[in-house]
């Protein structure tokens, strides 16, 4: 095992929690942090969230939950070969989706819109509110009162207006820098599982083409490396022997990539990395061909029409449901309508963001499907 790099994050320096709490022991400040996600009540909800295709549409594709096991995988894989801290990378992996809302990115559009006169909505940033407030498991405060280290990685991007009202975790926002390595090669590791995972979902569910695959370069290398070794292969064999070099051959990227600007800028500790310009990178030529794979995607796979009928319709459903909630607060469940006396846009957006697809859909018929009895 690799030994742990100087400029690793380390949880006996932590900037700590919120809440002072007694040490974790035997476990270290970040596999604690890691633990509370997997035992919180957004990260069991990710089950039942989109990625790109509606949970009820096949059981084989990747959910939010599946997804984030893929980030984990690939994530302590680059932590474990650069000395970083792989439980962080973990717990950073596990949560950087909990603050999706149902039905995937259109969701967060439906939600920003909904929101616009009343402070918006940002998948990322409610992220960290599920982990700092929405969470309401423990004794002494809301949310699940992760590390400094754990927020700062969950908190990707961030307006200047929302940054001066977060404070510290947001600073960089404001002043500049990065956030660890751990939280850097996170963010790559969610880009190499998503692109590879939407190739082998989207061949699987027709929607794209091995042929308009074969157009794209990093893939038609792949593919035909695999077809000269095994000129028989056909279907899932084909399929995924070609992804899962495609994530080899990323994942190698990204690592010599990384020791070489880390050769170059020497950060001795945690707080160099935060001062240097982002360290955890591929290199200019795969990241070429991994953009080129990356906009294939988005015009043949998000961009197909069935994707989009499927996104139009979860975007009327949750406009309808959020219109019926804002018209009349009495609807919410008591614990939402409690913090809807407070404050009715935030609440309304914070219980639709916590839906499910299927309890989202539910929701919906409750409340407009006069035939429904409860
Ligand atoms: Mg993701």
């Amino acid at each position: 095992m690799t030994e742990r790099a100087p400029y690793a994050a380390h949880p006996a320096r932590s900037r700590g929690r919120r809440h002072a709490e007694p040490p974790a022991a035997p476990r270290s400040e970040y596999q604690r942090d890691r633990d509370r996600i997997v035992h919180s009540t957004a990260f069991r909800r990710l089950e039942y969230k989109t990625q790109v295709f509606v949970n009820h549409e096949g059981d084989l594709f990747r959910t939010r939950l599946t997804h984030s096991l893929e980030v984990a995988q690939i994530g302590r894989t680059l932590a474990r070969m650069l000395g970083l801290d792989e439980d962080l990378t973990e717990t950073l992996a596990l949560a950087h989706d909990l603050g999706h809302t149902p039905f995937g990115h259109v969701g967060q559009d439906v939600l920003n819109a909904c929101m616009r006169d009343h402070g918006g909505f940002e998948h990322n940033l409610q992220s960290l509110r599920v982990v700092d407030t929405l969470e309401q498991k423990y004794a002494e405060f809301d949310g699940l009162n992760l590390t400094f280290e754990a927020r700062e990685g969950i908190l990707k991007h961030c307006s200047a207006r929302n940054a001066r009202e977060l404070g510290e975790v947001a600073r960089r926002f404001l002043d500049g820098g990065q956030p660890s390595l751990e939280a850097q090669i996170t963010n790559l590791a969610d880009e190499i599982a998503y692109n590879n995972h939407d190739v082998d979902d989207g061949l699987r569910s027709g929607l794209i083409t091995l042929e308009q695959l074969a157009e794209v370069d990093i893939f038609a290398r792949h593919l035909n490396e695999v077809r000269a070794q095994y000129p028989r292969l056909t279907d899932r064999r084909l399929i995924h022997e070609t992804v899962r070099r495609m994530i080899n051959t990323l994942v190698v990227d990204l690592l010599e990539q990384t020791r070489r600007n880390l050769a170059q800028h020497r950060p001795v500790d945690l707080d160099a990395v935060r001062a240097c310009p982002p360290l955890a990178a591929f290199s200019d030529e795969v990241l070429a061909r991994h953009r080129e794979l990356k906009r294939f995607l988005f015009h043949n796979l998000y961009r197909h029409y069935r994707v989009v009928r499927m996104s139009e319709k979860a975007k009327r459903l949750l406009r309808e449901l959020f219109d019926a909630f804002i018209a009349e607060p009495r609807l919410l469940p008591p614990e939402h309508r409690a913090r809807a006396d407070a404050d009715p846009y935030r609440a309304v957006c914070d219980y639709i963001a916590g839906m499910t697809d299927r309890y989202a859909i539910r929701e919906h018929r409750r409340i407009y499907d006069i035939d429904e009895l409860a």
